[in-house]
């Protein structure tokens, strides 16, 4: 079916399109448009290639086509992808219809739940032949469908003969068992599954795993490569200058530029050095940042055998690394298979094989539901090779289609403490990533993990290339804080408890029981070690005595108060702080202040008796441990350990929480949320630098770090002071940007939308923001300081474009929709969008920023700052304001088509701050504007740079055109690179004349000559 919108009840069926296969395997197709009651959404024509209103005014209304379709339909089964929206529909327009339906993108889930998205266009070019784009036509996505499911069952039926599993049984035999051991009825699968016709196998366009041997072109290859690097065998950027290496992929015009050259250039020196072996570069964007440094790793690996590291603060960016760039650098070098690469994560981001199999085993739940257990099949089909198991990697939808799938999943976490991958016999992905880093060249991670990289062993850190490395300043401090966390600290304790007094104590019972166990590991260990009832009885005492102090403290802040004079979690330094105003109170019929103090002394004085129980039951196990007749190497032995040395931390971070020296270098912060249900503990050390230097700077023969903004005020002492980089010998470059901001880029600031505490401010906004999307034609991203205005925006805007063509978005969800130039989406997004949001071209024209982002004076890390090292707020808030905003302005420009606006609604008038900040904009102007001339400025600028643009890029593909020499028509070839580059331009030939080029580019018509574009 293809609708007028997602909600039946007012959107409308506009086509409907079915394939009925028989008994005897004959087709019958059904497909029909439907006259439509209301207005259409013009994205909705975007969508659905061919699709008219012209078409659809001609087209049966609904009650015409009713009969025919019900009369097709008959008591068949029916398949579609997304049963729950076509369900939904059918039932709400087609009441009569009470077939039963079947889900294809369940089957996707339970057989290959691995993949990365389950959509139907993207499964279709996954395991179909067919990689042409879903139309979004009724009959065609239901053709795509009927392939799908072939191809699913086909491939699962050839992985069980793989796995050597073909038996007498039928195909889904070992889902059924399980879903009949819990007394559910078989999967609704199953019996088209088991019946299907496998004779029909050649006839499917279905794709099964096959491996590809490219192994003889590349060598043929890197032979020609290191043939053309001649004497200067180690001058690896000069491979930038040969355009036949990079312009190798598909739709790709490679130039050279000269900033991803100096890049490779000082990052091959400092490899090579004996002297200044760490590098701060930085990149602007647009240069070719990721093949910069991956040109020279990949050779430095190849040639120089040396290990590398890559570590990147977003997600984005490594799975960019590992799908794109570092293949796409690779294989353009003909080293494919000839350097290793991946990427590992801390332990508990992956599913453990052994902890699942016994989980799976003693799942007992009463009454599970259908989806309960075919969420355990997922699992299980999922890490069965050991090839998946990333939990971050599992598709979102997967989790949204099985709701229950997060909770199985929590709880088959790989256990820290318990995971020794030497000594386990599963092949899970966990143990075959840490065998892999043994000889893997090229490792990707995340900034926190190279902090406190566990994996000394498989691969020293040595050699670190660090990515968008200006998050390592702000980050820096969370990598080697501690803390504790009520919430978690309770499941700790209830962990160690004896299960022999848990019925006894009422602050165990009020915990919920988050893993259901007959024996808990602890009891076991406790009988391992032999102690004694009255022992554990002790130890049963200290852990309530801990757990009402606990619950003390939250008491506290709703008995004395705070919880009425504050809707925010509470934060402060607990020495500090302690004399600040929290709020005013109505108290004995006056108001009285507040403050930190009284909460901080009973925060102390509990948390000193915690500590001194701690110790106690510590030293309980220390006395009634027997080394000598313990089994060391028993599992539960070494578990029972870990969990003491558990406590032995938490012992020592509470004792540092505790001290309260004036001069050491430690903040130790307090949190109470605001609903008083929880509270974090934190000891923060300021000496950042020292850390920095003595657990990474000092293991490194080669570190390189590298982002579009390191530079404040163009020097990089922030960045280097703060990391104790400035105390090693090091080298700084800042590579120059390679397009012209101040020619592309307008920065604006709107001069009477009022301050952002005044109440018309997020009304103001959000009309302008409205309004730029209307005057650019295009997509606004609109990122925010404060999670509460961003809110209020976003119903503000929501309500006010009810019944315009503009869609409103809020956080990361919405970015894949700027990638769409057709139609107008507002993105609101919060710190999350500041960064790692690339989109090309006309998808992204206008970013607005709310208000600049300062830190809070208050934040008791930056207060700690300030105090302990004497610094003001300025010296402090600046440098990490100027990189956020240079962040933001980054968003903009791309690629070498892009433009826009960039608008900073409230920078307050403080003209000589503003001129600094003007300073780092790469040479833009703020420019003050008002309602009234906003129009006119924003337009002059969008006309003039898209002039420009579509200059340049036709003079592009032309010169791209020629050197191809390609058999595609000259106005088609030319429409297709536009479009490859998010463009949103189309061209046709002038008249009938062959010479000349009209060329529609938003409002505007431009008449080009070929002969004079060939010639410039
Ligand atoms: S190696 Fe670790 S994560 Fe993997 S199955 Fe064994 S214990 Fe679990």
């Amino acid at each position: 079916m293809e609708t007028s919108g997602l909600n039946p009840e007012n959107s409308e069926i506009l086509e409907i399109g079915a394939v009925k296969i028989d008994k005897d395997n004959n087709i019958s197709t059904f497909e029909t448009l439907i006259k439509n009651k209301h207005k259409v959404p013009s994205e909705i024509f975007t969508l659905c290639k061919n699709l008219s209103q012209k078409e659809l005014d001609k087209a049966p209304k609904l009650e015409e086509i009713k009969d025919d379709f019900l009369e097709f339909i008959g008591d068949k089964i029916i398949i579609c992808h997304n049963k729950q929206f076509e369900e939904k529909f059918l039932e709400f327009h087609i009441g009569e219809l009470k077939n039963k339906f079947l889900d294809s993108i369940e089957l996707a889930c339970v057989l290959e739940p691995f993949k990365r998205e389950f959509n139907l266009d993207y499964l279709k070019k996954q395991i179909t032949k067919d990689k042409n784009d879903e139309k979004h036509r009724a009959l065609s996505d239901t053709i795509d469908t009927i392939d799908v499911v072939n191809a699913l069952i086909l491939r699962f039926k050839d992985r069980l003969e793989k796995e050597d599993k073909l038996t007498l049984y039928p195909l889904t035999f070992e889902i059924d068992s399980y879903l009949n051991k819990f007394k559910l009825e078989n999967w609704e699968w199953s019996n088209i599954i088991n019946n299907a016709d496998f004779s029909l196998k050649e006839k499917t366009k279905t794709v099964f795993e096959e491996e590809k041997n490219q192994t003889k072109k590349s060598n043929l290859k890197e032979e020609e490569i290191y043939k053309l690097l001649g004497d200067n065998k180690n001058h690896y950027e000069e491979l930038l200058k040969e355009k036949d290496i990079w312009d190798s992929k598909k739709g790709f015009i490679y130039e050279f530029r000269q900033g991803q050259y100096d890049l490779t250039k000082l990052i091959r020196e400092t490899f090579n050095t004996n002297s200044a072996n760490i590098a701060c570069i930085e990149a602007p964007t647009g240069i070719g940042k990721s093949v910069g440094y991956l040109l020279p790793a990949v050779l430095e690996v190849r040639y120089s055998k040396k290990r590398i590291i890559v570590s990147t603060a977003t997600k984005e960016l490594q799975v960019q690394l590992i799908d794109k760039d570092l293949p796409n650098v690779i294989n353009s070098l003909g080293l494919s298979g000839k350097v290793s690469y991946g990427y590992i994560k801390g332990k508990n981001n992956y599913i453990c094989k052994s902890k699942f199999y016994e989980y799976k085993k003693d799942y007992d739940k009463e009454n599970p539901t259908t989806n309960d257990i075919l969420s355990i099949i997922i699992i299980e089909n999922l890490i069965k090779e050991g090839k998946y198991g990333d939990i971050e990697e599992i598709s979102y939808l997967l989790l949204e289609h099985f709701k229950e799938l997060r909770e199985h999943i929590m709880k088959v976490a790989c256990d820290v403490d318990l995971c020794k991958p030497k000594k386990c016999g599963e092949n899970c992905l966990y143990k075959k990533r840490v065998e892999e880093l043994k000889d893997e060249d090229i490792t990707v991670v995340n900034h926190s993990l190279l902090a406190k990289w566990p994996y000394t062993d498989e691969k020293p850190m040595e050699n670190i290339i660090v990515d968008e490395a200006h998050n390592l300043v702000e980050k820096g401090y969370d990598f080697f804080s501690q803390e504790i966390e009520y919430k978690n600290f309770r499941y700790f304790l209830k962990e160690i408890y004896p299960s022999e007094f848990s019925s006894s104590s009422k602050y165990y019972r009020d915990i919920k029981d988050k893993q259901k166990r007959k024996i808990k590991p602890i009891d076991r260990f406790y009988s391992e070690i032999k102690l004694d009832r009255e022992v554990k009885e002790k130890i049963s005492h200290n852990i309530n005595f801990i757990f009402e102090k606990m619950y003390d403290v939250l008491d506290f802040g709703i008995n004395e108060g705070y919880s009425l004079i504050t809707n925010y979690d509470l934060n402060w330094e607990i020495n500090l702080q302690k004399d600040d105003k929290v709020g005013t109170l109505y108290r004995d019929k006056e108001y009285v202040d507040i403050t930190y103090k009284p909460y901080s002394q009973i925060i102390k004085s509990n948390f000193e008796s915690i500590l001194s129980n701690i110790k106690q039951i510590l030293v309980i196990f220390d006395r009634n441990i027997d080394e000598d007749i313990v089994d060391k190497e028993s599992e539960i032995y070494k578990y029972g350990k870990s969990k003491i040395k558990d406590l032995e931390d938490i012992a020592t971070m509470l004792g540092m929480f505790l001290e309260d020296e004036k001069g050491d270098l430690v903040s130790k912060i307090a949190s109470i949320s605001s609903k008083f249900d929880n509270f974090i503990l934190k000891v923060v050390p300021l000496n950042l630098a020292d850390l920095f230097r003595e657990n990474i700077l000092s293991a490194l023969n080669c570190g390189i770090f590298v982002s579009a903004t390191l530079s404040v005020d163009n020097k990089m002492e922030y960045f280097t002071d703060t990391l104790g980089i400035n105390t090693v010998d090091n080298t700084k470059k800042i590579i120059e940007p390679i397009y012209n901001y101040k020619n592309r880029v307008q920065v604006i600031r709107p001069t009477d939308i009022g301050g952002y505490k005044s109440d018309d401010f997020v009304l103001n906004m959000s009309y302008n923001i409205q309004k730029y999307s209307e005057i650019s034609d295009s997509n606004v991203l609109s990122l925010f300081t404060s999670r509460k205005r961003l809110e209020d925006t976003y119903d503000m805007l929501k309500n006010n474009l009810i019944d315009e063509d503009i869609n409103v978005y809020m956080n990361k969800k919405g970015i894949k929709s700027l990638k769409n130039v057709e139609n107008k989406n507002i993105v609101l997004g919060s710190k999350g969008c500041f960064e790692g949001v690339d989109v090309p071209g006309d998808g992204l024209i206008c970013v607005t920023l709310d208000k600049l982002p300062n830190l809070q004076p208050k934040d008791p890390l930056y207060y700690s700052i300030m105090t302990k090292f004497k610094k003001t707020y300025f010296d402090v808030n600046y440098p990490q304001m100027v990189i956020k905003v240079k962040q933001a302005l980054g968003r903009l420009l791309r690629s070498k088509y892009d433009y826009g606006v960039f608008v900073l609604f409230n920078i307050g008038n403080n003209t000589y701050s503003n001129k600094k900040l003007e300073n780092n904009l790469h040479g833009c102007i703020i420019k003050d504007v008002n309602q009234k001339n906003v129009e006119e400025n924003i337009s002059k600028h969008l006309q003039k740079s898209r002039r420009e643009v579509i200059t340049g890029l036709l003079i592009d593909i032309i010169k791209n055109k020629k050197a191809q020499n390609n058999n595609l028509d000259f106005v088609e070839y030319i429409n297709k690179e536009i479009k490859n580059r998010s463009i949103k331009a189309n061209v046709r030939y002038y008249k009938d004349t062959k010479d000349k080029l009209l060329v529609e580019y938003y409002n505007i018509k431009y008449l080009v000559e070929i002969d004079k574009v060939c010639k410039n």
